[in-house]
């Protein structure tokens, strides 16, 4: 049997999941697949510049896991730049420690606890239709909502 991964900590889901070199018919790109964990790699690293054994322990891993993870996640945001290739966040081993709210009307994002609340509606344009993001790159549905769509995807 396959022990399981251990989870690693990410404090909110990306605000963006996909990113294209623009002028490109998506059709003809290839892309990288980023994972949660790798993301979050780099915002702790890079982006939040933090010593590797800091971010380590943000993320709840040994500070030879999260070298392994950040070297993964800089050599494919690499390969993207330089190739031109798109780059999708998906999939990996996390545990998101607190959520983002997407509205699905005016595209506003907050913060918000890790199950949003049914009867929730958008601070800023009061719509009600929104979009679980920590929920939807959990269970890994690209694309996916919160309404159940049948096994199409
Ligand atoms: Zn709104």
């Amino acid at each position: 049997m396959v022990k399981p991964r251990k989870k690693r900590n990410v404090l909110y889901p990306p605000r963006i999941l996909y990113f294209k070199p623009q002028g490109i018919p998506v059709k003809n790109l290839s892309s990288v697949t980023l994972t949660v964990d790798e993301y979050e790699a780099i915002r702790l690293a890079d982006h939040k510049k933090l010593k590797q054994e800091d971010a380590a322990k943000k993320m709840n891993i040994s500070r030879p896991t999260f070298t392994r993870l950040i070297n993964s996640a800089r050599k494919k945001t690499a390969e993207a730049i330089i190739d031109g290739k798109a780059i999708k966040i998906e999939g990996g081993s996390f545990i998101f420690l607190k959520n983002r709210i997407r509205c699905l009307r005016c595209g506003n994002v907050w913060d918000a606890k890790i199950a949003p609340a049914s009867n929730l509606t958008c601070p800023n344009c009061y719509g009600n239709k929104l979009e679980d993001v920590g929920n939807k790159l959990s269970r890994g549905i690209p694309g996916g909502s919160r309404r159940r769509r049948g096994r199409n995807w």
